[in-house]
């Protein structure tokens, strides 16, 4: 529901203050004319009234009614603006104040007969306190609905009116299921509504995993047209925000998504992850001597390369200028190391530029794996990489080192030097 999601306690505050002067307005307006119009004759008191409260305390009561009623909701807005938050039990407190006023204004002044205008004007209480407060406060109006007139009708027959109870109950019967109807399909749009509120909220972090379960809806609406529109965009949304156009390959939020999600996943099984820096050699000679452009063609040809040599599962990414990021799922040291090879030697292999201007170009790989044991290890894990790619470049490039805790190890691990073919 979207009480539980996107209205907090704080939205709850600002509904609650945002209304307080409607609700002033409308109480003084309604005993400035119920006042208005029985001094001008216009308006009788109705005889239960007269029976219980008696004509010049009636008076009194309309009078006061709505006064009382404006002193307490400027007491909750004092209440709400001093505490900058406001739970459910200060919402249903205000809509049981409407409701005290409105079933106190139709006993003042309403027939028997007329007694259902009660729930009439309740309807109104109840759908605000729902759009705006949620279901359970709705509930408990609807509940305190069904009592208070319910106590009315009680009253006026205590006091010799002839109340035809069979039509009293069948009267609340009606109004009851109606409201509850009404409340179910307003339950129903807020909680489809408060799920796209959360793949939108998604979305704005960059996850684009959920779409909108469209065959959930038995009867398609406007929300549903809204979800539809919305997983049509998800797949063209994701592949922009998430994807590098240049290189075809996982851009860095792509990549920091991926790699929550992979550390996660390692650390719930309990499988090892690798991680390969990778960087372009001397790149900036490529740009000098061909130019930009051919730069940016070595560079998509780099990002096909790489995805070729990686596993379906393997993340690729470009996460720098001419750097890029293989995070490989459950593959351990050796296995990270078989793949930094083989993205040497097809470096090696692959021809970049045209059949003139060849292009040779030659990576140095940083390799680091390890079991993922706590949420450090994801930091651990890209430090480690950056250090061996760092021994890499030192080294001579064009080369794998594998990170070890020991850095002579570390770089003894370096492949040897392999100039292109
Ligand atoms: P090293 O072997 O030490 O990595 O040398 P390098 O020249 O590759 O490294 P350096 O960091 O000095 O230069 C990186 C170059 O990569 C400079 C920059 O112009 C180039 N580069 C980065 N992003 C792009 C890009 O999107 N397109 C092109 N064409 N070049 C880029
Ligand atoms: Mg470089
Ligand atoms: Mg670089």
């Amino acid at each position: 529901m979207l009480r539980d999601t996107a209205r907090s306690d704080t939205t709850t505050a600002d509904v609650l203050r945002w209304q307080t002067n409607h609700r002033i307005a409308l109480a003084l307006i309604a005993g400035a004319v119920s006042v208005g119009l029985r001094t001008v004759g216009f308006l009788h008191l109705s005889p239960v009234a007269d029976a219980v409260v008696g004509p010049e305390m009636a008076d009194w009561y309309l009078g006061l009614v709505p006064v009382s009623y404006a002193i307490l909701v400027i007491a909750i807005r004092g209440w709400v603006q001093r505490q900058r938050s406001a739970g459910q039990a200060l919402s249903t407190l205000m809509a049981v104040a409407d409701l005290v006023v409105v079933f106190w204004l139709v006993f003042l002044l309403a027939s028997v007969e007329n007694y259902h205008l009660g729930l009439f004007l309740a309807l109104f209480s109840l759908q605000l306190t729902h759009v705006y407060f949620g279901r359970a406060p709705a509930l408990l109006t609807l509940a305190a609905t069904a009592a208070a007139y319910l106590l009315l009708n009680d009253i006026a027959d205590r006091h010799g009116a002839v109340i035809r109870w069979g039509e009293v109950l069948i009267t609340l019967a009606i109004f009851g299921t109606g409201a509850l109807l009404v409340t179910r399909v307003q339950s129903n749009l807020h909680e489809r509504l408060g799920a796209l509120v959360r793949m939108f909220d998604r979305a704005q972090e960059g996850d684009f995993g959920t779409s909108y379960d469209v065959s959930a809806d038995r009867r398609p609406d406007a929300i549903t047209a809204v979800g539809r529109a919305y997983n049509r965009m998800r797949t063209e949304l994701a592949s922009i925000v998430l994807t590098d156009p240049l290189s075809g390959c996982f851009n860095r939020r792509g990549f920091e998504q991926q790699y929550r999600r992979e550390l996660a996943r390692a650390a719930r099984a309990q499988t090892p992850l690798a991680l390969l820096a990778i960087d372009l050699d001397h790149f900036k000679q490529v740009n000098d001597t061909h130019g930009h452009l051919v730069g940016d063609k070595v560079i998509a040809g780099v990002g096909e390369l790489l995805r070729a040599s990686a596993r379906q599962d393997d993340v690729v990414a470009r996460t720098g200028g001419e750097e890029f990021t293989i995070l490989a799922p459950n593959t351990s040291l050796e296995g990270a190391q078989q793949l930094a090879q083989r993205v040497v030697e097809a470096f090696h292999r692959r021809p970049f530029g045209d059949s003139v201007n060849r292009i040779p170009v030659t990576v140095s790989i940083g390799v680091a794996a390890d079991n993922v044991r706590d949420d450090g290890m994801g930091e651990a894990l890209r430090a480690r990489a950056d250090e061996a790619l760092y021994a890499a470049k030192r080294t001579g490039r064009n080369r794998v080192v594998t990170w070890s805790p020991d850095p002579l190890k570390s770089l003894a691990a370096g492949a040897p030097e392999m100039p292109p073919a």
